[in-house]
């Protein structure tokens, strides 16, 4: 257990994170009996400086200039306390972490708002002098940055992408925290009855408020547990309602255990251009282990399948470090991914997250060294260049193993504008469905507004007029 003792509580949570880069999962609280470690971190607003102790660490580090903006300057403040907790942390056990101390899900975006208010260099130095990033994730953000440029110039300010979630699976995967609902015939029926309603009252908005709708993703859970008359139904109603998919449509299949050739070929038939099948490991022992109903042959035939029906961009993601996988399993995933040669790959670091089995049962299950998820990821780096793919989106999760990332690799012409969109907060999405997230983003004030809808089906149906009208509250301004 670590007491920290701190006179700015309202950023207790955000030191706590920078505890547990180093620590994991540890118990953290103002107040214990006999702590192993204590902690100060004190903020002296007046004189703009936070400093701390750890034992017989010290650290302390100025506030950085606000400009007089009362946002910043709290975000000011929390960054030079977590700066500080992190510079204790490296000196009281001395290890450096690859994103040093941030722990946000968004450093492109990050890297990028520092370079748009004080100009590249400074946000390089802030970078690695400020957040202690390493050369080599500082060189992944960039060069994602200058990846995403024209994408992200390519939105207008009333462009808006269109998400829709079917938050149902065939079993769930030991590492799931999304609680997405084992799917049965009759319930994923049922659930099409409000989320056509949902999709309805969201096309009314996009005519009435004059938006411009750019791109359609289809994700989950697993879209594909919908039958092909369900899908069929599905992308004809938001053909209907919104004229098209926008400039691209993705559907995240996912498991190839849902799969099947009068599914793809509604998929083709509509027009979607973009799938994923996603494997997350080609060991079948580990695919039993991690609660996957497929084998890694049936990802190969599915793969073959999608190609004969046409599908010229498919995405396949992985995940480095799973339960009991060393290099030389992962080494074997990926050569049976180069031989596939995706359109595009996305390699995760596994995150071990709150509600997940694995959090629970965590003893029963071996997990790979930091280093050796660290080795994972180059080697996901250099698999992906052998394929022509390269870097173009990212994200970072909470309790990722190695304090990692998950990055999407794509070709020049295999670029997924919505993962882009989405993960950048730079447009605005209209999320359709059970656990699904809208954000308003107002770019010009930094300012991301979400509404999340409720996570159990009955409560999203009942709720569905409640979300309606707070989406038209945001979106009809
Ligand atoms: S496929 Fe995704 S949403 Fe479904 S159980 Fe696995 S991790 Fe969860």
């Amino acid at each position: 257990m670590v007491q920290l003792i701190t006179n700015v509580p309202q950023y207790e949570n955000d030191i706590a994170e920078e505890i547990r880069l180093f620590w994991g999962a540890v118990e953290i609280r103002a107040e214990a009996e006999q702590p192993e470690a204590v902690m100060t971190v004190t903020l002296d607003e007046r004189q703009g400086v936070a400093s701390g102790t750890l034992g017989s660490a010290a650290a302390c580090f100025d506030v950085l200039p606000d400009g007089g903006d009362p946002l910043e300057r709290k975000r000011q403040q929390k960054r030079a306390v977590k700066r500080v907790a992190y510079a204790l942390l490296q000196q009281a056990c001395p290890s450096d972490m690859p994103w040093g101390s941030l722990t946000g899900i968004r450093p492109t975006k990050l890297l990028r708002d520092l370079a748009g208010r004080y100009g590249d260099a400074e946000a390089v130095r802030q970078f690695t002098e400020v957040f202690s990033v390493s050369p080599e994730k500082l060189r992944l953000a960039a060069t994602i940055n200058a990846v995403q440029r024209p994408i992200l110039e390519s939105a207008g300010p009333r462009d808006l992408d269109v998400y829709v979630g079917i938050p149902y699976c065939r079993t769930r995967c030991l590492y799931c925290s999304f609680g997405a609902e084992i799917a049965k015939g009759a319930s994923v029926e049922a659930y099409l009855i409000p989320l056509f309603d949902d999709i309805s009252r969201g096309g009314r908005i996009v005519r009435e408020g004059g938006w411009r709708h750019r791109a359609t993703y289809l994700g989950g859970g697993t879209p594909t547990v919908l039958s092909a008359d369900q899908l069929d139904r599905l992308l004809s109603h938001l053909e209907t309602v919104y004229g098209g998919f926008g400039a691209e449509c993705t559907v995240e299949a996912g498991r190839p255990d849902t799969i099947t050739e009068e599914k793809l070929t509604v998929l083709k038939a509509h027009g979607v251009g973009r799938i994923s099948i996603n494997p997350q490991t080609m060991n079948d022992e580990t695919l039993r282990r991690i609660g996957r109903a497929h084998t890694a042959r049936e990802i190969v035939e599915t793969f073959a399948l999608a190609r004969k029906i046409g599908f010229r961009s498919i995405n396949m993601d992985l995940i480095a470090g799973l339960p009991g996988e060393d290099e030389d399993d992962f080494a074997r995933t990926l050569s049976a991914i180069e031989a596939l040669r995706p359109d595009n790959l996305t390699v995760h670091t596994l995150a071990i997250k709150r509600s997940s089995r694995l959090k629970e049962q965590i003893d029963r299950y071996p997990l790979p060294s930091r280093e050796s998820v660290t080795r994972m990821i180059d080697m996901g780096f250099d698999c992906a260049r052998r394929i022509g793919l390269w870097p173009y989106y990212m994200y970072r999760q909470k309790y990722q193993n190695g304090n990692l990332e998950n990055v999407g690799y794509a070709g020049r012409d295999t670029i997924c504008m919505y993962n882009i969109d989405m993960m950048e907060e730079t447009t605005s999405i209209l999320a359709h469905g059970a656990n699904a997230m809208t954000k308003r983003i107002f770019d010009a004030e930094r300012r991301v507004e979400r509404i999340a809808a409720p996570k159990d089906v009955p409560t999203y149906a009942a709720k569905l007029e409640k979300l309606d009208g707070q989406k038209r509250g945001l979106f009809l301004l």
